[in-house]
């Protein structure tokens, strides 16, 4: 079984000006990082001696499915993933996530053979990981990063995350009580990330904060923006980030210097190997962008 590098590394950076601390999970692994490594954490670490196969849905280019073919693959599980909708030119010509969990040994099945009662030999897991195993992985994040703070005497910490189903956000709050925490909604609008908040936990109280930036914001739409942060933040940090979450997450974070007036520390959640497939869809949208006056 190969080893995770936790607790994951965090680091100092600037950007805009501005001091940040960086929390690099991205980093626990090459293949199994990120927030997906956390969530998923739960099954790597318990023994499944009844299952032989694993059963997931959702996106075809998403970074949960990628995961998840790591994660069957280390155990030696069959993993079947369902999708709606393929695009033909990603049938024909696989690449990013896609490309990467067929290698793992993924096979694509249709919606309608998902089952809504498996034998034992069958794991299920929801859209996203969307379910209480991912609190297992979380915990353990919160506490990476409480001890970070005793060892460097940094006290207070604000914490901010973008989110898609608010899984990660949310558990990270319950397990950092005396902090807040921090997101914004890229994938839904705020009130679908409310709700999502809600179905895992009911006293809103214990909900991290929602911020947003007036616009509407569509998730993996092409904006000129999310290119132009992205490109800044790895010009000015030397770090890759996401293309799906975190320029929006920036560009929130940003908008709000209340937040970064105390000392913050901003999660990076993985997901770079997604990068594949958005980068050359930027690159050839945006090909006159002067990328020195970012
Ligand atoms: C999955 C993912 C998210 C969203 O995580 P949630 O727990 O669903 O909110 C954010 N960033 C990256 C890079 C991801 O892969």
């Amino acid at each position: 079984m190969k080893t995770l590098h936790f607790p994951s590394p965090i680091q100092s950076i600037t950007f805009d000006n501005h001091h940040f601390y960086l929390k690099r999970d991205d980093l626990i692994d090459a293949d199994f990082s990120g927030n997906k490594a956390r969530k998923f954490y739960y099954f790597l670490q318990n023994d499944f001696p009844n299952v032989t196969k694993l059963v997931s849905y959702g996106s075809a280019q998403s970074n949960a499915m990628y995961s998840l073919s790591v994660l069957a693959k280390m155990k030696g599980w069959e993993f079947e993933y369902a999708v709606d909708h393929i695009a033909d030119y990603l049938k024909e010509h696989p690449h990013g996530n896609y490309k990467a969990a067929l290698e793992n040994g993924m096979s694509i099945i249709r919606k309608e053979n998902i089952s809504s009662n498996y034998p034992e030999s069958v794991l299920f897991i929801e859209e996203g990981g969307r379910q209480k195993e991912a609190e297992f992985g979380l915990q353990a994040l919160a506490e990476e990063i409480i001890s970070w703070q005793e060892d460097n005497d940094v006290t207070p910490l604000n914490i901010f995350l973008p989110s898609g189903t608010g899984t990660t956000a949310l558990f990270l709050q319950k397990y950092l009580p005396s902090h807040k925490v921090y997101t914004t909604a890229c994938v839904g609008d705020e009130h679908y990330l409310k709700e999502q908040f809600l179905a895992l936990e009911k006293d809103e109280n214990l909900h991290p904060v929602i911020l947003s930036l007036e616009k509407k914001h569509h998730f993996a739409k092409l904006y000129k923006e999310n290119y132009k942060i992205w490109l800044k933040l790895q010009q000015q940090t030397g770090v890759e980030f996401d293309l799906l979450y975190d320029p929006l997450g920036w560009r929130v974070l940003l908008a709000y210097p209340e937040v970064f007036s105390l000392p913050t520390l901003y999660i990076h959640q993985g997901g770079v190997l997604g990068n594949e497939s958005m980068l050359p869809r930027y690159e050839r949208k945006y090909k006159d962008i002067d990328k020195d006056i970012l």
